[in-house]
């Protein structure tokens, strides 16, 4: 469909030619299991070349919080340190990043440029910068998702339903493990490293540990031993069941092939069972290859136009409903609603950098009701969750707000004020389903 071996996508239609050759990491922060840098590894190799990966930080992650800064900034650290074991550079630009990338490759010529995949329209215009500039080969590699995101539809897909047979069809043909990496053989020479340093920045000073490709295997591993047998009780959130491997993945530290193929082994071998571990699977690989695929074909995923036609005008009729409480961005970032349940919930994101999954949709439904328009309630749902989550800024967030707000992804139900036909959550249908004081208490705010 896409040309190459289906993961990979010409994003120019230079040739390869003589020079080191580049992977620009982006989403995929890692060296295990990771196709770009195997497949910019395997160029170098059969052209004799060097291979070094360059990140930019300040153009990729420009509204990240301090918290998401320290995460990554860990994870890069000992990625840096895997890389030099290979003998492989690793350059950081933090400042007018994109800029100084295509001066980089005004002074070093690529022979080959390797790139990240990602549906973000920010990404997708900074990597038009770079590839459109290059007179080598720009490859960008779909490392993030099993199944490619191009490859498993060349549209938007309606829903879980319409998406989920076109994976399973295919997904077993992708469910293989890939090789390690080898140490390069091929080293810069002193003349190219001198004139990489001035493209060395500082890393941002971060004591995490909890961050990096060993901390994701660690949470991996423990979630296989404890986790996942409780996977059915996700849904409250006073259990602690579900993964939390969502920032991980989210920068791309672990890959979700490496977790799936865990996760399938571990079905084989009658560790887990069949239901925990398909139900785990569908998240990991169902609902979160259908959030790539509508960010990358809706070029309107943060936007109230991105909506299906029928939650547009469902909401519409609703706008001049009369609102009981209304709430700015601001005073719901205070925490200060007459809602115990939400405001525990919203403290939880903003001590934590984490929102449990069932109250994310409980979180940004309420949004909805007490704000002036559905358009205001998404700009502050996205503004908070990517403010605070340490998983923000992902196609899984804005997916997950708009299907909260918009309908996307999900059906029409019964019609009631401002939400119109759009699903709504309630207090009671909270306490009903869990203890809201555990959660409330565990997370009341200090002071
Ligand atoms: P687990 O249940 O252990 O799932 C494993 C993995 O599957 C997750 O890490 C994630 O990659 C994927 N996954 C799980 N649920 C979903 C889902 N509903 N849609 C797509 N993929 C899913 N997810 C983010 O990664 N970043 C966000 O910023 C984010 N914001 C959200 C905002 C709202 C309003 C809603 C309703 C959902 C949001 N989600 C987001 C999706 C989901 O809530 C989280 O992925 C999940 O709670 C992460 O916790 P976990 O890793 O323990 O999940």
């Amino acid at each position: 469909m896409t040309g190459f071996d289906g993961f990979s996508h010409p994003l120019n239609d230079k040739p390869i030619l003589t020079g080191p050759v580049f992977y620009w990491m982006n989403r995929d922060q890692r060296v295990m299991n990771n196709r770009a840098l195997l497949k910019a590894q395997q160029i170098a190799l059969s052209t004799d070349q060097p291979l070094c990966v360059v990140f930019c930080m300040s153009r990729t992650f420009p509204a990240a919080s301090e918290r998401q800064i320290a995460f990554m900034s860990a994870g890069l650290k000992t990625l840096e340190t895997s890389l030099d074991k290979l003998n492989i550079p690793f350059l950081l630009l933090n400042h007018q990043s994109i800029e100084r990338l295509n001066e980089l490759f005004k002074v070093i010529k690529p022979g080959a440029v390797f790139t990240d995949f990602s549906p973000l329209t920010q990404w997708v215009n900074w990597r038009s910068q770079v590839s459109e500039k290059l007179n080598c080969m720009c490859l960008e590699v779909d490392s993030h998702n099993i199944v490619p995101c191009r490859e498993v539809t060349g549209k938007q897909e309606f829903g879980a339903y319409t998406i989920r047979p076109k994976i399973n069809k295919v997904l077993n043909d992708y469910l293989h493990p890939l090789p390690d990496m080898m140490r390069h053989p091929v080293s810069f020479g002193e003349l190219d490293l001198d004139k990489l340093k001035p493209y060395q920045d500082e890393f941002v000073q971060s004591s995490l540990s909890s961050s990096g490709e060993k901390a994701a295997e660690t949470q991996l591993e423990q979630f296989l031993e404890y986790g996942i047998h409780r996977y059915d009780r996700r849904n409250d959130p006073n259990q602690d069941a579900a993964s939390g491997l969502s920032p991980y993945i989210h920068f791309g530290q672990i890959s979700a092939l490496q977790i799936a193929l865990e996760v399938q082994q571990g079905m084989r071998s009658d560790e887990i069972s069949e239901k925990n571990g398909s139900d785990f699977l569908e998240q990991l690989v169902i609902r979160r290859e259908l959030s790539d695929n509508f960010c990358f074909y809706n070029p309107h995923y943060e936007e109230f136009s991105g909506f299906p036609e029928w939650a547009r005008k469902t909401l519409d009729l609703h706008r001049s409903d009369r609102r009981t409480w209304l709430y700015s961005v601001d005073h719901l970032e205070g925490c200060k609603t007459h809602d115990a349940l939400w405001n525990a919930a919203q403290q939880e994101m903003m001590t934590t950098g984490n929102m449990h999954g069932y109250m994310r949709m409980y979180w940004a439904k309420k949004i909805l009701e007490w704000s002036e328009s559905p358009d205001q309630a998404l700009k502050s749902a996205i503004t908070l969750n990517d403010r605070y989550s340490l998983d923000g800024m992902d196609p899984n967030g804005y997916v997950g707000i708009a299907w909260s707000i918009g309908g996307v992804h999900d059906r029409a139900w019964g019609e009631r004020p401002v939400f119109g036909k759009i699903r709504y959550m309630s207090f009671d249908g909270c306490k009903r389903k869990f203890d809201i004081d555990v959660y409330i208490q565990k997370n009341k705010q200090k002071g």
